[in-house]
C-alpha cells in the first residue's frame, strides 16, 4: 500500500521549513508537524528577534554620535515595552509567512507533537498516525543550563524574548555566542551588565586577536566582564538574586541569565523501543548524506552535532530535498568549507576561514596582517570606537585562509569576503583589488 507521505518533516524551523518546501517542489508529497511555533528557533527566539534587539541597544551609542554632528538629542527615553511588543508584533507576522510558504508549496501542516513510532511511521500528538517514504528529524536544540543548587532560578535565552520588565542590574553566564550578544545588548538598552565566564578569555573557538580586542572593547562599553569566575549556587535575598561564585564571594543582581550552550531537542521524540545512534551531547549522528541510524529516517540542523547556524540548517535542508526527490542529484555532500559566521556583539565580529592558532596548525608558515583604526565616523568627538581587522595568509600558496573583523559592520563585510575566500583569494588578489574610499572595508585590501 503507499504511503501517505513521501516525506514526513518533524519540526517547522529553518531546516525543516527548507526541506519541506524544496522536497514539494521536487513533487514530493510532504507534511511537516510543529508543536511550538512556525519558523522554529531562528524566527522566534533567535537570530530575527536577538538581532531587532541588537539594533535597538546601539541608539544610545547613536545619540551620542550624533550630538557630535551638532544634533541636539537631550532628553531622549526609551521603553522596553515599545521595543518588546513591536518584535513580538514582527515576529507574528513572519510565523505567518512561514505558515503560507508551506501552504502555498502544498506541504500538510500539522500542528501538534510529531513522534516516531517506527520505520517509516510517524504519529501527531500520539494520535493521528502518518505513514512516510522518508523521515527527516529537524526539531532543532533548547539551552542547556548546568545543574547546582538554585538554577531553577535563572533564565534562559528565550526568557529574555518576553521580559515584563527590564531588570536594572543582570548577570550573563557563559562566554559564547548568546551570552556574549546578549550582554552587549542589555548593556546598549541601560542595563549594568555582569558576564561570567568560567575560563581565562571569552568567545573560545575564535581567532585570539579578536577574543582579547572584543574583551578590551565591550568593556570599554560597559559591560562587566569577569573570566576565570563560574557560579556555585543561586538564591534569593530581598527579592534580588545573589551568586555565589565557585571562588568565592558573591555577585547581587536582579536577573540572571544563563547562556551556557544548546543541546538537542529529542524531548518524547522516539517511541518506547525506537532508539538512534547520538553522540556524547544526545546529538544524533548522521552521516554526510544526512542518514541516521535508523533506516530512512534522516536529520538536519541544531539536532545533528554540525554547526548550530540558520545558513547551515538551510542548506542542508535544500540538498536533503534534492537529494532525495530531484531529477539532477546534487554532485556531493553539504560543503561546510569555510562557513562565514558573526557574533552580533558590541562591536560585532565577522569570521571566516581559519583562526590564526587553526592555520598554525595546518600550514608550515603564516603571515599575519593586522589592522587596527577608529572608524571615521567617530572622528568628530570622544566616543572611542575602534575596529580590529586580520588576515592569515598560507606562505607556501599565498591563499588568505582566514579574515577576521571586530567592529562596525563586521558582518555585512564579511559576507562579501567570505566568497572570495572561497573562491581560493591569494594575498596578492586582495592587493590588487582597489579599495572603496572611504570606507571600513578597504582596510582589508590595503593591508601590507
Ligand atoms: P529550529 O529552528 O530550532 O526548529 C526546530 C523546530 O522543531 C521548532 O520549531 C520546534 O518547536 C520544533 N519541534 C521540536 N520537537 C518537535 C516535535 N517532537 N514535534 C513537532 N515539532 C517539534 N543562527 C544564525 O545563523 N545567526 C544568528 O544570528 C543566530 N542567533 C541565534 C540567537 C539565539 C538566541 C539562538 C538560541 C540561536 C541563534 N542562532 C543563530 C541559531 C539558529 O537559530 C539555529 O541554528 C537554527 O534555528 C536551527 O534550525 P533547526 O531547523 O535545526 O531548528
Ligand atoms: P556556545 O557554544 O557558543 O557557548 C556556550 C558557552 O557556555 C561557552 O562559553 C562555554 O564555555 C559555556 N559553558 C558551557 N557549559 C558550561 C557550564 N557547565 N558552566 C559554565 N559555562 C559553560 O553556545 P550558546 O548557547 O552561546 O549558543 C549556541 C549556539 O547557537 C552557538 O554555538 C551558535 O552556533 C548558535 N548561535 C549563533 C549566533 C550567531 O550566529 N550570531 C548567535 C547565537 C547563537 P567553554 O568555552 O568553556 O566551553
Amino acid at each position: 500500500m503507499a504511503n501517505d507521505f513521501d516525506l514526513v518533516v518533524i519540526g517547522a524551523g529553518s531546516g525543516g521549513v527548507r526541506a519541506a518546501r524544496m522536497a514539494a517542489g521536487h513533487g514530493a508529497r510532504v507534511a511537516i508537524i510543529e508543536e511550538r511555533f512556525f519558523g522554529g528557533t531562528c524566527v522566534n527566539v533567535g537570530c530575527v528577534p536577538k538581532k531587532l534587539f541588537a539594533y535597538g541597544a546601539g541608539f544610545a551609542n547613536e545619540f551620542q554620535l550624533a550630538a557630535d554632528y551638532g544634533y541636539t538629542v537631550d532628553g531622549w527615553s526609551f521603553d522596553w515595552a515599545t521595543l518588546r511588543d513591536n518584535k513580538t508584533r514582527e515576529i507574528a507576522r513572519l510565523n505567518g509567512i512561514y505558515r503560507r510558504l508551506l501552504d502555498n508549496a502544498g506541504v500538510t501542516v500539522f500542528e501538534g507533537h510529531g513522534r516516531i513510532e517506527g520505520p517509516g511511521r510517524v504519529s501527531v500528538d500520539g494520535d493521528r498516525q502518518l505513514s512516510a517514504g522518508h523521515i527527516l528529524i529537524a526539531t532543532g536544540g533548547k539551552p542547556f543550563v548546568p545543574e547546582f543548587p538554585g538554577n531553577e532560578r535563572v533564565r534562559i535565552s528565550d526568557d529574555l524574548f518576553y521580559l515584563d520588565k527590564l531588570p536594572d542590574t543582570v548577570a550573563v553566564v557563559g562566554g559564547g555566542y548568546i551570552a556574549s550578544e546578549f550582554a552587549s545588548i542589555l548593556n546598549g538598552l541601560g542595563v549594568t551588565v555582569h558576564q561570567l565566564y568560567r575560563r581565562e578569555l571569552f568567545l573560545r573557538g575564535f581567532d585570539h586577536d579578536v577574543r582579547v580586542f572584543v574583551a578590551e572593547q565591550m568593556g570599554a562599553h560597559g559591560v562587566k566582564l569577569h573570566f576565570n569566575t563560574d557560579v556555585a549556587s543561586v538564591q534569593e535575598r530581598d527579592g534580588r538574586q545573589v551568586l555565589n561564585l565557585t571562588g568565592g564571594g558573591e555577585l547581587v543582581v536582579d536577573e540572571v541569565f544563563y547562556a551556557t550552550g544548546r543541546v538537542p531537542r529529542l524531548d518524547g521524540l522516539l517511541a518506547d523501543g525506537v532508539s538512534l545512534d547520538t553522540g556524547d551531547n544526545g546529538a544524533v549522528r548522521v552521516d554526510d548524506q544526512l542518514r541516521t541510524s535508523m533506516d530512512g529516517v534522516y536529520a538536519l540542523g541544531d539536532v545533528t552535532d554540525r554547526l548550530q547556524l540558520t545558513p547551515v540548517a538551510l542548506a542542508e535542508g535544500t540538498w536533503l530535498a534534492a537529494w532525495l526527490f530531484a531529477k539532477d542529484k546534487p554532485q556531493g555532500p553539504v560543503d561546510y568549507r569555510d562557513v562565514p559566521t558573526a557574533v552580533f556583539c558590541q562591536p560585532n565580529i565577522g569570521t571566516v576561514g581559519l583562526t590564526e592558532e587553526q592555520a598554525l596548525e595546518r600550514h608550515a608558515t603564516v603571515r599575519v596582517y593586522r589592522g587596527r583604526f577608529r572608524p571615521m565616523r567617530y572622528t568628530l568627538g570622544d566616543i572611542q570606537e575602534k575596529t580590529l581587522v586580520k588576515l592569515i595568509v598560507d606562505d607556501a600558496s599565498d591563499r588568505v585562509v582566514g579574515l577576521h573583523m571586530a567592529g562596525e559592520e563586521a558582518a555585512e563585510i564579511t559576507q562579501g569576503f567570505a566568497v572570495a575566500i572561497r573562491m581560493g583569494a591569494t594575498k596578492a588578489d586582495f592587493d590588487a583589488t582597489l579599495g572603496i574610499h572611504p570606507s571600513s572595508a578597504e582596510e582589508f585590501v590595503t593591508l601590507r
